[in-house]
């Protein structure tokens, strides 16, 4: 019944791109060029689809894009989403990623839909750095208001997500290790992996875990704690107990043998891991007026042939058929 892989993955975390519209053009993202390249869906066939996934196994949904908070019917999409039940009875486990500039206005109606969690990715802590890295004036301030708007609606704890580059955003370290205890939101750091538009990535660029760990050490040393074993964040608390710091580190620690997830495009694919090459086109299939039975049995097909780990860095490393914005991060 459950959703199992050949490598005896368990698959219940599923990640839905609701579009690929981004307001913000992150350097290390985009390209800077404007315009949706990939089509979006009907919210009601996101809907059908996650009910086939959850009726497989699937715990966990988080809305992602693009920036899904552009998305009109979002409120009413996790409205629908937090009346779905896991095949356990329990509520799912549904959450957000967003830049967070839209936030202020909409955590608490998405809140009061049944939102469970929110990320909010944030790359420097000073609104000028913040500005340059996004490519929009004034956003800063929004974002730190979308978390304060969060905090407010009970999103507790807010995760805010930061991609380090070497040269570039990592003289914010401090600063995320002060935000974190003053703010009291969780700070991760995630590894910038090679999705991007223009192909900027190499391993100099990538600031490591074990970097990250000894230079927050100079503003104040952490203190590794306990994480549950699916979870990809290494979890540090600072010396004196105040402020949790995430490191996601699929570059230099890879956790794909502990991989739980599954993605869908805003166009209706499904895509195994970040890195695939191949896509599984569900929409395709559904505008073909495919049964639920039928979807489940095209899912677990695809389930079937996920790939065992990313070759990030190896030899003969072939990129990802979409970068991170078209795929949903
Ligand atoms: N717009 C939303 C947001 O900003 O969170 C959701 C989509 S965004 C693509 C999701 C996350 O992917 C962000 O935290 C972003 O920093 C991260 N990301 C984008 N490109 C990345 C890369 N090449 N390596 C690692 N993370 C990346």
């Amino acid at each position: 019944m459950f959703l199992t892989d050949k490598y005896g993955r368990d698959i219940h975390d599923l990640r839905i791109s609701i579009t690929d519209r981004c307001n913000y053009k992150c350097v290390y993202c985009r390209s800077g060029n404007n315009g949706p390249s990939f089509a979006e869906l009907a919210i009601a066939d996101y809907l059908r689809m996650v009910r086939v996934f959850v009726g497989m196994g699937i715990t966990k949904v988080r809305l992602t894009g693009g920036e899904p908070l552009l998305r009109r019917g979002l409120v009413e999409m996790v409205t629908e989403l937090s009346q779905m039940k896991t095949l356990a009875g329990r509520p799912l486990d549904i959450a957000i990623t967003t830049n967070g500039h839209l936030l202020a206005e909409l955590a608490k109606p998405l809140a009061d839909a049944g939102l469970s969690r929110v990320t909010v990715s944030m790359d420097a802590v000073e609104p000028q750095h913040f500005a340059r890295i996004t490519r929009v004036p004034n956003g800063y301030e929004r974002v730190a208001a979308g978390i304060h708007a969060a905090q407010r609606a009970g999103l507790d704890p807010v995760k805010v997500n930061c991609v380090l580059l070497r040269g570039f955003n990592d003289d914010q370290i401090a600063g995320f290790g002060r935000f974190a205890r003053e703010e009291g939101v969780v700070v991760r750091f995630i590894e910038f992996m090679p999705l991007e538009e223009d192909r900027v990535w190499s391993p100099e660029i990538v600031i490591t875990l074990d970097e990250i760990v000894r230079r927050m050490g100079d503003f104040m040393p952490l203190r590794e704690i306990e994480h549950q074993r699916s979870e990809t964040a290494r979890r540090y608390v600072f010396a004196d107990g105040i402020g949790e710091i995430g490191i996601i580190a699929p570059v230099s620690h890879p956790f794909c043998g502990q991989c739980s997830r599954i993605r869908v495009t805003s166009d209706g694919k499904i895509r195994t891991c970040l890195f695939s090459v191949r896509e599984h086109d569900l929409a395709g299939l559904m505008a073909e007026g495919a049964s639920d039975e039928e979807m489940s049995d095209f899912i677990r097909q695809a389930v079937d042939r996920k790939e065992a780990r990313h070759h990030i860095g190896e030899p003969g490393f072939v990129a990802a058929s979409r970068t991170m914005v078209h795929i949903g991060g």
